[in-house]
């Protein structure tokens, strides 16, 4: 489909919550590792409340949905990660304003200011081992996907490819933010869990 509605991102809402639950002892290992592995239950905790929000309240447009998602995750998670989805959920739903469906070039722009929204607030750039690293590469394959008239599923699945080898990409990286990077050099040789979260998201936006 050309476009992609509110059932759309709710399906997505929801297969995260469970891909989540399904990969938190994963989560809590990798943050255990470099952190100090809670990122297994901050996602947890945090995407239970989505999906409580999600089963109490229909929601008419996107950015309605998209902005009760980050307030929710504001609210719910403690710790870096929570704040960090959290911007990026309440900057993805500005480029949505009033729409109850968007095609892919506006998809992308929200991409982009929820993407924006984490480097504001977490002041990371690409190669500092964090969740950037998985979102950033997966901005650019959306992008260039779109350019060459994909339509979302397909500028999404290309964004969930990318976004992959940007997490697998993270193992070798020596972290220059958050909590793995009181480790130092040390921080090398473990995947960021932050990374890998982000990874799977992209990946329920489309399988
Ligand atoms: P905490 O580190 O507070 O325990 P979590 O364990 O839930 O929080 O999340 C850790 C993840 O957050 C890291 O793996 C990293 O990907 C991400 N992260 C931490 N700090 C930043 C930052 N400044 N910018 C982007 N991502 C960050
Ligand atoms: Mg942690
Ligand atoms: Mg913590």
């Amino acid at each position: 489909p050309a476009t992609l509605g509110v059932p759309d991102l709710t399906t997505w809402l929801r297969r995260y919550a469970a891909e989540i639950v399904a990969h938190e002892q994963e989560l809590t290992d990798l943050d255990a590792a470099i952190g100090d592995g809670d990122h297994g239950a901050n996602m947890t905790r945090g995407m239970t409340a989505v999906v409580a929000v999600l089963d109490q309240t229909p929601f008419e447009t996107l950015d309605a949905l998209a902005k009760k998602v980050g307030m929710t995750l504001v609210s719910s998670v403690g710790g870096a990660s929570g704040p960090l989805y959290g911007t990026f959920w309440l900057r993805f739903a500005k480029p949505l304003s009033g729409l109850a469906r968007t095609d892919a070039a506006t998809l992308g722009l929200a991409l982009r200011a929820g993407v924006e929204g984490i480097q504001q607030r977490g002041k990371a750039e690409g190669g500092d081992k964090t969740m950037l690293d998985a979102f950033l590469p997966a901005l650019a394959a959306y992008d260039a996907a779109v350019d060459a008239g994909a339509e979302p599923t397909a500028a999404l699945r290309d964004a969930a490819t990318a976004g992959r080898a940007g997490c697998a990409a993270t193992v070798t990286m020596v972290a220059r933010k958050g909590r793995a990077s009181y480790l130092g050099e040390r921080s090398a040789g473990h995947q960021d869990p932050g990374a890998t979260s982000a990874a799977l998201l992209l990946e329920c936006a489309v399988s």
